[in-house]
């Protein structure tokens, strides 16, 4: 199913539940605006080259828009548009007092020179300057863009509105980043997985993983599981997949990776198949990577005793049925990855003070809004007698559709 119709199922799902009117409920499904661009730059051989750039504001009625700027060569509208959506429900899950918004520029990344990809992000910034800013609209890094990517940004948007830097989240630490920002989302991940297992009388240390995707998410919660005693046991990345029974060695491939080399040949490790990797047992399985990854065609072989959802929309609505059915309890998205935007908000917060906060301090806060979070979505379970997702996805939008009513229709 695709990323918009599964966002917004779910989306309706939550609304119905908690009654909303149908206008209301149609209000909050609509995004606020859908800003298109075409970006064309010259390549480092002096041909010129066009690539189509999106930024999707979903919903300010809780707070300035956010949300991260993806490059993957599958970015289209309709998904930047779920994933803008995801955002509004996240940030409202999470507490933190924005909206959400996502953009992305359909190119491969890895195809691109740093010059190539640094004109690219200053032409995209050119042509929605005027549209995103402090209390606006603030972007941030996704798949495929980096602290460096936020840097460019933040110097070419400071060109048209003087030097903003809480324009962006994500930045470079010598620009106004914070410390554990880059550590965020992984670190969230697992403070989220702690709280499920703890439910079940179970630890991190004591469990085993599977993790799909190495990008900044996977290798962050991979190394905080190592670090913490937990067991990966398989790993994957688009270059293929590898396993080790007793628990692959973390820092050791980490430094295979900044060393240049894939997973797959990580010598300390066997190599699993790559569609094996979703389905292999474990006690808990980690996409970290892309959206739609677990669908009817797969679910049914799943495995893992609990999935913790550190991607943006990993499991589609056929395969939570199945999980359902299974018994296998799956913490969404929307809660299970916000500790990236949370930080991110520390991030801005830290920039509108001018103050740094010390690492300790993000990851004690960064833990405070994770436990909240997990807590209230338990309580929404209770009181609507539903699942994990439903849970966060009624605590969201209910937190949403309350600003927006509170703001009042009236011109
Ligand atoms: N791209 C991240 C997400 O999907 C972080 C967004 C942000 O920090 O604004 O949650």
């Amino acid at each position: 199913m695709n990323a918009l119709a599964a966002t917004s199922r779910n989306f309706r799902q939550a609304a119905r539940i908690l009654g909303l009117d149908s206008k209301l409920e149609k209000s909050l499904l609509i995004p606020f605006r859908e800003i298109k661009v075409e970006c064309t730059i010259p390549k480092d051989d002096g041909t010129l080259a066009s690539y189509v750039g999106f930024r999707v504001q979903h919903d300010n009625a809780r707070g300035p828009m956010k949300g991260g700027i993806r490059y993957h060569h599958e970015v289209d509208p309709d998904e930047v548009n779920a994933l803008a959506q995801l955002m509004t429900w996240k940030t409202a899950v999470a507490d933190i007092p924005y909206g959400g918004a996502k953009g992305g520029i359909g190119c491969s990344p890895s195809e691109l020179s740093k010059s190539e990809l640094e004109r690219l992000t200053r032409v995209f910034t050119q042509k929605i300057h005027d549209l995103i800013g402090i209390h606006t609209d603030v972007p941030a890094p996704d798949m495929g863009t980096n602290a460096q990517t936020m840097a460019w940004i933040l110097d070419e948007y400071s060109k048209f509105h003087g030097h903003s830097p809480a324009v962006v989240t994500g930045k470079p630490i010598d620009l106004g980043g914070s410390l554990g920002r880059e550590a965020a989302t992984g670190r969230g991940v697992i403070y989220a997985t702690k709280s499920l297992l703890a439910e079940h009388g179970k630890s991190i240390s004591g469990s085993t993983f599977v993790i799909q995707g190495f990008g900044n998410v996977g290798s962050w919660a991979a190394r905080i599981l190592h670090e913490e005693g937990g067991k990966v046991i398989a790993i994957g990345d688009i270059t293929g997949a590898i396993k080790n029974p007793n628990g692959i060695d973390i820092p050791a491939l980490i430094k295979h990776r900044s060393e240049g080399g894939a997973v797959k040949d990580f010598k300390g490790a066997d190599p699993l198949d790559k569609d094996e990797l979703l389905v292999h047992e474990c006690d808990v399985l980690i996409p970290s990577a892309l959206g739609g990854v677990l669908n009817r065609d797969n679910a049914a072989d799943v495995k893992a005793k609990y999935i913790v959802e550190a991607a943006n929309h990993p499991t589609d609505p056929e395969a939570d049925e199945i999980f359902a059915k299974k018994g296998i309890p799956v913490l969404p998205d929307i809660y299970a990855n916000a500790g990236g935007v949370t930080v991110s908000y520390f991030e801005w917060v830290q920039n509108i003070q001018g103050f740094m906060w010390d690492e300790e301090k993000v990851n004690v806060e960064l833990h405070k809004y994770m436990k909240s979070a997990f807590n209230n979505i338990k309580a929404m379970c209770k009181t609507n007698d539903c699942n994990l997702r439903m849970g966060a996805f009624t605590l969201g939008v209910n937190r949403v559709a309350r600003a927006t009513l509170l703001r009042g229709w009236e011109a």
